[in-house]
């Protein structure tokens, strides 16, 4: 019989977030101020964030125990279940084991509800009733409409202005949760009529919809917050949950992972499931590979530079020490929305500069090739970002089938893609490109990289 579910008992659901940053191997480089280029100081953040998330920016403590609130939202979903990829292995003819993470069951359908929760509830606590925010393809939004709508709060999505008209679904379903959402950018900020007035005709971008965001919040005399759904300390910290849960799954069958990957996009479902795995390679020396797959058309730990810069086009976010392809690079419109990001997480930047963990880059028509071969096999219809983590768990499969090792893969299905069908519809008709980035294009980054 074969055990394709391995499924945690919700008795045993963790409830504490696992926190790297007392076990990185070099210290982290402070975030600095936008404006005086000088190491932030956590005052500098109480126009955006609440007290509970600021402390968690730059906590040391090693764990940070889950409130009972979030607890009790997380178990709408959670644990999730590990599946072992049977038929994928049989399909590929490989000795290896397959294994993944299914963060597609929650109802935002990714993982990004893991911090939205968790978002949602340190604002509620704090005395916040609305929260802003961007969305790309609209996962994010979705994710923080349910947790507003969990905890009772209002919620503003600034969406991409391409994806806005694109996804009309991903729209009506945040509308669904009772959120507000705009076409970015728009004519309720400062900024959104700059570029508006500039570029009438823009597709938009993560980049200009972060701006909006931001500047929502912090000219409402801290009526309403500003929440971002990856990238910072506290996001992938609350991520953590899912490695945690692999990490006992695994155990419970006498699993140990020899390679674990993720799409990478802000590099927070990558570092959920790494992170508590990247504690035993620190501490306790055990032999792992990590790896992060992005896409070629965006391949910031692949070929960007290692540098401060800015998380936003507007220049108002801290600057953080990251790998980036410069704040004003606008990605081609690869359909992998999620990962079409100039920067990434600087605790994952560290990690990959310090040889702990790797980084690889795929092309959109091999990234659906692996979709399709997983499909068939696994009968789920992954999310095009989490595709590109199975090209990248079917390509090591492979190996192990030319070399006969018979390695232990595990990889995180970070969501489902039944709002990317017209992506998969552009696939069938045979009309992706096969983008990648330009090299004039990483030079000219350096020039719109800050020089600090
Ligand atoms: C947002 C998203 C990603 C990329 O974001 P990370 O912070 O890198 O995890 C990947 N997969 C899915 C399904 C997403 O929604």
């Amino acid at each position: 019989m074969n055990n394709y579910q391995i499924l945690l008992d919700p008795a045993k659901l963790p409830d504490a977030w696992y926190n790297i940053m007392p076990d990185l191997p070099a210290p982290m480089p402070p975030p600095l101020h936008p404006g005086t280029l000088q190491p932030l100081k956590p005052e500098d953040l109480v126009a955006l964030f609440p007290p509970g998330l600021i402390e968690q920016e730059a906590s040391m403590a090693p764990m940070i125990s889950i409130p009972g609130e979030v607890m009790d939202a997380y178990r709408m979903f959670r644990p999730t279940p590990l599946r072992r990829a049977y038929r994928l292995e049989k399909a590929l003819g490989t000795p290896a084991k397959i294994f993944y993470k299914n963060e597609s069951v929650s109802p935002a359908g990714s993982h990004k509800l893991n911090t939205a929760i968790a978002q949602a509830y340190y604002n509620k606590i704090a005395g916040i009733n609305e929260l802003t925010t961007e969305t790309g393809a609209g996962q994010w939004g979705t994710a923080l409409s349910i947790a507003c709508s969990a905890f009772g709060m209002k919620c503003t999505v600034f969406m991409v202005r391409v994806s806005f008209t694109q996804k009309p679904y991903r729209r009506s379903l945040m509308q669904t949760f009772g959120a507000r959402v705009v076409s970015s950018p728009s004519n309720e900020t400062n900024y959104g009529r700059k570029v508006l007035a500039e570029m009438p005709d823009t597709t938009g971008s993560l980049g200009i919809a972060i701006t909006e965001a931001i500047e929502v919040a912090a000219m409402s005399e801290g009526r309403i917050k500003y929440s971002l759904g990856s990238v910072l300390n506290h996001v992938l910290l609350h991520q953590t949950i899912i490695g945690e849960e692999a990490k006992l799954q695994m155990e419970s069958i006498g699993e140990e992972p020899d390679v674990v990957i993720g799409c990478c996009g802000g590099g927070s479902n990558f570092a959920g499931i790494a992170f508590p795995y990247v504690q035993d390679k620190l501490r306790k020396g055990k032999k792992i590979d990590f790896i992060a797959v992005e896409p070629k058309a965006c391949p910031t730990l692949t070929r960007g530079l290692y540098a401060y810069d800015f998380g936003d086009t507007g220049q108002m976010t801290p600057l953080l020490k990251q790998y980036t392809l410069g704040h004003d690079f606008v990605p081609s419109g690869i359909h992998a929305g999620g990962l079409r990001y100039h920067g990434v997480a600087a605790q994952l930047a560290l990690l990959c500069k310090e040889g702990v963990m790797r980084a690889v880059a795929c092309h959109q028509n091999e990234c659906f090739e692996a979709a399709l071969l997983f499909a068939r096999a696994e009968s789920i219809v992954p999310a095009p970002e989490s595709a590109h983590a199975i090209r990248c768990a079917i390509d090591e499969a492979l190996k192990c089938k030319e070399t006969g090792e018979k390695k232990t893969i595990l990889f995180n299905l970070s969501g489902h893609g039944h709002f990317d069908m017209t992506a998969y519809d552009a696939y069938f008709s045979g009309k992706l490109e096969d983008l990648d980035l330009d090299q004039s294009v990483i030079d000219a980054a350096e020039l719109s990289i800050p020089k600090v």
